[in-house]
């Protein structure tokens, strides 16, 4: 089955028993749902090895520069993002928001558990080390104008590519899908290949989470919707 093949069916997200899948393109089904046990190096944060060279090649490089890339968030599994999303869950729903209107919400920023690019150890939430900043870190003022990571972002538009690095949730007009994003960073020649097998996985199926919130409303129109405009919504260098 191709990409536009699966995007065309009706499925789910992912299939949760799995002891009789098969790896796919060489990777293991359950490592790109953030439920296996991906090789990983790191002590603060995890990601793959490969990725690590070359992020050390261009914190370097910044550094030369001025600029002290930190990365706040890496890898994460299935288990880190269901509790982000179940979190994000009831918050928006003590706001007032009710029923699809919360998972809107969640989705413009955060991904439903076993779709998101941090299971891969190749996507990296980045600020500048060396500015200090109170409240939150991740949100775009603090990347433009005289915000503490403005710095941080051109040097990242200007260079992050020569090291590999692309940014999935960018600003172009025509991408759907997550808002923008200047913090997230990916690595285009592992995040690649993985993102293809993850679209060709052919086992799938709504995910069935009883902890999950919001399980039953995320059925297989909505998750149809969803990979197209979400998941496919990035750089068009990293599809
Ligand atoms: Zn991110």
């Amino acid at each position: 089955m191709n990409r536009s093949e699966f995007l065309r069916t009706t499925l789910g997200i992912i299939a949760l028993s799995n002891t009789s899948m098969k790896p796919f393109k060489n990777y293991d089904p359950l490592i790109l749902i953030g439920k296996g046990s991906p090789k990983l190096v790191g002590t603060s944060f995890s990601i793959l090895p490969e990725v690590k060279v070359a992020l050390e090649k261009m914190t370097q490089a910044a550094k030369n520069d001025g600029i002290e890339i930190k990365v706040v968030s890496a890898y994460r599994s299935y288990d880190r993002q269901k509790s982000i999303w179940n979190s994000k869950f009831v918050r928006f729903e003590k706001q007032g928001f009710k029923s699809l209107a919360i998972i809107d919400q969640i989705i413009k920023y955060s991904t439903i558990p076993g779709t998101s690019r941090h299971h891969w150890g190749t996507d990296i939430d980045i600020i500048d080390g060396s500015q200090t900043n109170k409240g939150d870190l991740l949100v775009s003022k603090n990347f433009h104008g005289s915000g503490p990571f403005n710095k941080l972002r051109k040097w990242m538009e200007s260079s992050a590519e020569k090291f590999g690095f692309l940014k999935p949730y960018n600003q172009d007009p025509e991408r759907k899908g997550f808002n923008y994003e200047p913090w997230h960073y990916s690595y285009a020649e592992k995040s690649i290949p993985m993102l293809n097998a993850y679209l060709e996985l052919d086992a799938i199926s709504l995910i069935k989470d009883g902890d999950l919130l919001g399980a039953d409303l995320l059925d297989s129109k909505f998750i149809k919707t969803y990979l197209n405009t979400h998941i496919l919504g990035i750089d068009k260098a990293l599809l």
